[in-house]
């Protein structure tokens, strides 16, 4: 197979196809058991040694052969081992012993992404450093406070045991290993909560995102009688107990949790998230509401479990996507764009930040739900409309799906 684009100018139709990764993913999605790559011609570079960096661990061998005139005139027996990378991460766990029989479990995950060596960055620079000040230096301070308070506090009805997971960018990893290595017995945990990103409440709207209101009918007759009126900080809650964070390793061992998010924004794993742009006070609004809550939580007898039924969003399979970032905190009718990434079928027909889409196609879209529906209906290569309100004026927009 050869590395590399038959065009490389920008914007090429042959883009999406182009990485590396996607090339090895389609040749095992068709039964290959192994891939030699070779460069088209000598204008080509050889890819970085680091092949494991673009490469998710796959099944089959990936080589590249720097000599392209070998492919041709030679006959090969190629032997080779696949090792999976494996590496050594630390929860890190701390007790409050108030001698009860049941324990809240109070989580953030403590890893980020680092130099990006195992992906997930948002940015094609190569080495810069990922500090996730939000994501989630923020949700660890905030449980770090939480443990300060409740060593001393008056909260006496539960135990507490604070965990800092790990490996939660590679896939609830350090939350995964924990429910199926419990220090307690999960039968034996009251409720579970969790902090990833808090360190971004929006200092006009103040919103603060509870997930996970569905997951016993405690939650809501308790948020509902905690008074925010002295920061004026507004709530705004998710029935689902499952997400994108480590509380979904919780829901799955029937363990009613709830999980706090202060929003999305234009930084999210990029090296920009960083300690600059942290709202210490709004950090603070988001720790004394949740020290209230497990106040609240401290009267009530049991915390019941009960399933939810899952966001739609996690329903709807969609193949394309118009490159931008929802407004999760939005609340009005239609879906506010938060941020455009460069050259993707959105910025290219023109979508800016703060524009709210009403429209994709014939579909309506009143929510970001509903933008997933639509989005599901088209294949790549199909051309739509996007109808937007930018400030006082709606347009109309075409674009085409990549
Ligand atoms: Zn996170």
């Amino acid at each position: 197979m050869y590395i590399g684009s038959p065009d490389n100018s920008a914007h090429s139709k042959y883009d999406p196809y182009s990485e590396v990764s996607t090339k090895v993913n389609n040749a095992i999605k068709y039964g290959a058991s192994g891939v030699i790559f070779t460069r088209i011609n000598n204008t080509e570079k050889d890819p970085s040694g680091q092949l494991s960096v673009t490469i998710r661990p796959t099944a089959i061998p990936v080589l590249f052969v720097h000599d392209t005139t070998v492919i041709s005139a030679i006959h090969a027996k190629i032997f080779s081992k696949v090792a999976t990378l494996e590496n050594t991460a630390h929860n890190v766990i701390g007790f409050k012993n108030n001698k009860k029989k049941t324990t809240i479990i109070i989580g953030a995950h403590q890893d980020h992404l680092g130099y990006n060596e195992l992906g997930g960055s948002r940015t094609k620079e190569e080495g810069k450093i990922h500090n996730g000040a939000d994501d989630n230096a923020s949700g660890v301070a905030v449980m770090m406070e939480l443990m300060r308070k409740l060593s001393k506090g008056k909260y006496k009805k539960h135990n507490y045991l604070f965990i800092a997971f790990s490996g939660e960018e590679e896939g609830l990893l350090g939350s995964n290993y924990y429910v199926k290595h419990p220090l307690i017995p999960n039968d034996k945990i009251a409720c579970m909560l969790n902090f990833d990103m808090l360190g971004r409440l929006d200092s006009t709207k103040k919103k603060l995102m509870v997930y996970g209101v569905g997951t016993s009918p405690v939650w809501k007759p308790a948020i509902e009688t905690i008074s925010t009126d002295s920061f004026n900080i507004k709530i705004r809650t998710t029935e689902s107990g499952t997400g994108s964070s480590d509380h979904t390793s919780f829901y799955y061992q029937n363990i009613p949790d709830l999980h706090f998010f202060t929003g999305q924004h234009k930084d999210y794993h990029l090296p920009s998230d960083d300690e600059a742009l942290i709202n210490y006070t709004g950090m603070w609004y988001s720790y004394d509401y949740i020290y209230k809550l497990i106040g609240k939580i401290n009267k009530v007898k049991t915390i019941p479990f009960t399933p939810t039924k899952n966001n739609e969003s996690e329903f709807v399979s969609y193949k394309v996507t118009l490159g931008i970032m929802p407004d999760y905190i939005y609340d009005g009718s239609g879906l506010r764009v938060d941020g455009v990434n460069k050259d993707r079928p959105g910025d290219k027909a023109g979508l800016k930040t703060g524009d709210i889409i009403i429209k994709l196609g014939d579909f309506p879209v009143s929510s970001v739900q509903e933008y997933m529906k639509a989005l599901s209906e088209y294949n790549k290569g199909d051309k739509t409309t996007i109808t937007i309100t930018r400030g006082t004026q709606t347009m109309i927009l075409p674009a085409t799906f990549e």
